[in-house]
């Protein structure tokens, strides 16, 4: 029955089908400005490989951006070494990053994004230090780093 009726419409929308088949504008838009690395971790939840961040070595003042569209995640003050390989921080700037389970592991862990965007930044681990005793693990090629000037 559903088969049927898919063929069917297919069948007579034939001629608009051809006449659409243009990439469409707004996504190539979009893509502009981040590396495939980049939209691979904030548009299909991917992973950088650790240590490959230099935002690891970033120690100056300044504030983390999201890298796709600009809003402000975290600052440098909340910023530590983890030693995991990815950029660390204790601490987000309240209402910034939304969080959601994710049960791709055999243990749940909260995945975040930014709430802005909806781009995945990385995950939230309570193995953090004081005073929130949480690791906010984000992947480098997700952020943008300002110094302060
Ligand atoms: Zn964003």
């Amino acid at each position: 029955m559903i088969l049927k009726l898919t063929k069917e419409i297919s069948a007579g929308e034939t001629d608009k089908i051809d006449a659409n088949s243009e990439p469409s504008n707004s996504q190539t838009k979009q893509a502009i400005g981040l590396s495939t690395e980049a939209k691979k971790i904030l548009e299909q939840n991917g992973t950088e490989p650790p240590f490959s961040s230099h935002l690891l070595y970033e120690n100056r003042k300044g504030t983390y951006h999201c890298a796709k569209c600009d809003n402000l995640i975290f600052t440098s003050d909340m910023k530590y070494d983890s030693g995991t390989g990815w950029p660390s921080f204790y601490d987000h700037v309240e209402g910034s990053l939304s969080k959601r389970l994710d049960f791709k592991l055999l243990f749940p862990r909260a995945e975040y994004h930014c709430r802005n965007c909806g781009g995945h930044q990385g995950h939230v681990f309570k193995d953090g230090p004081a005073p929130t005793f949480l690791r906010w693990c984000n992947n480098g090629l997700a952020l943008t780093f300002k110094p302060t000037k």
